[in-house]
């Protein structure tokens, strides 16, 4: 529509344009820097949000901007530093849609005795990916960004990616599961890369 309404200008004026709604666009963007392991914040148990606000709804905001700007499909709030019962995902990005979603106060209320085994990664130890067994499908309650109680019934990547994110809000990463050797390499090669990369 922008670009349609645009297109009589001459394209001085249509590039001025685009640099400034793409500067409109990138000031309401809250981007925050995303923690990565070991940070002691990342152990944190994080607090219940007693109340659905306006608040809360930004934080909801800023770390969906942050969780898209690294590509990610889920993001904890104490990955970025906050530690509140909050998460949001979306696991449509890879279909070239967005379906943002958040997960206010998550609750598991039922899980499977089936399990799976996913490869998952995590934000917080980039560039680490393994095998992970958790149950295959769950149940849990959460509020909506509009502080709605709802029940969700998810499998598949859903319910690993909503398991992977509730861990987050008592402290436990995806490599807290592998062995200690595992691990321990895992960790060393997130902190070599976050060096080289503060060395730059
Ligand atoms: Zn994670």
């Amino acid at each position: 529509m922008f670009l349609a309404c645009t297109r009589a200008f001459s394209s001085e004026i249509r590039s001025f344009l685009d640099r400034l709604a793409a500067n409109l666009y990138l000031s309401r963007m809250s981007i925050r820097p995303i923690l990565t392991a070991p940070d002691p914040r990342l152990s944190a148990i994080s607090e219940p949000v007693a109340r659905v606000n306006d608040e809360i709804r930004e934080l909801v905001d800023d770390m969906l901007d942050s969780m898209y700007a690294e590509d990610g499909i889920g993001l904890a709030a104490v990955q970025i530093g906050v530690p509140k019962r909050v998460l949001v995902m979306d696991l449509a990005r890879k279909d070239g849609e967005c379906q943002p979603q958040a997960f206010i106060n998550p609750r598991l209320l039922w899980a499977s005795d089936e399990t799976t085994v996913v490869q998952e990664g995590c934000l917080s130890v980039p560039d680490i990916w393994d095998d992970v067994e958790r149950p295959a499908r769950i149940t849990a309650e959460f509020l909506d960004r509009d502080g709605t109680l709802k029940t969700v019934d998810a499998d598949g990547l859903l319910a690993t990616c909503l398991q992977h994110e509730m861990d987050h809000l008592d402290g436990v990463l995806f490599i807290d599961y592998l062995s200690k050797l595992k691990r321990s390499m895992a960790l060393r090669k997130v902190q070599k890369a976050r060096r080289l990369k503060e060395a730059v």
